[in-house]
């Protein structure tokens, strides 16, 4: 199963040549200003996409899907829209978290520490894909200050549950993948710090049940 990972888009997703793929996974931060209008936009822009799946999270940008997401999430339907839940396909478990540490007062954000914590603890033990909007400590999370600004509760946990991938976005400016501790890590940002077009999507196969079978 051909999985395509992109991230922090906003609004521009029509500035990429998006590879074809079985799966599209957006790691959030699709909008520029969380409005509405935005998450229309987007929607119908995954409308025109091959991609027999389509997995999208928020980040911090995407205001209204924390605010008012009975509103927002309704307006998602070219895709599953993942909030600490799982989509299976093709026996490939894939669970999504928006959450990030906080910083000045985007959206979901929560302070370091247990809050964080208690979300990262919901993720199932057999998630394969893993999706959130921020890295984990220490993980292709260094802004263009030199600071570590990943999760650091959420690298804990990543390392015990050790799904095989784990998308994010968030720090532009650390794009790129790393393989360690048997864990594939991808930061799949689009858009460098200037929110320019800077990156490609990742590409990636991963076998599904049937394939092993
Ligand atoms: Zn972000």
């Amino acid at each position: 199963m051909r999985i395509v990972a992109i991230s922090d888009t906003h609004t521009k997703h029509n500035q990429f040549d998006i590879p074809d793929g079985d799966v599209l996974i957006h790691a959030g931060d699709f909008t520029s200003r969380g409005k509405q209008k935005e998450i229309r936009r987007f929607n119908n822009f995954l409308g025109t996409l091959p991609h027999k799946h389509k997995v999208v999270i928020a980040g911090n940008h995407d205001f209204a899907l924390e605010n008012e997401p009975e509103l927002a999430e309704p307006m998602l339907t070219n895709c599953t829209y993942l909030r600490d839940s799982s989509i299976v396909i093709e026996g490939v478990k894939i669970y999504g978290s928006p959450w990030q540490p906080e910083f000045f007062n985007w959206a979901f954000n929560l302070p370091r520490g247990e809050p964080l914590k208690e979300k990262w603890e919901q993720i199932p033990d057999d998630t394969d894909i893993l999706i959130t909007h921020g890295p984990p400590y220490g993980i292709l999370d260094k802004t263009a200050r030199g600071e570590h600004v990943g999760c650091e509760e959420l690298i804990k946990i990543v390392l015990k549950k050790k799904p095989a991938y784990h998308i994010f976005g968030h720090i532009h400016e650390a794009a790129g993948e790393i393989k360690q501790d048997g864990i594939h890590f991808i930061n799949a940002s689009l858009l460098n710090l200037q929110y320019k077009p800077a990156f490609a999507p990742t590409v990636f196969d991963i076998q599904t049940q049937t394939e092993v079978i």
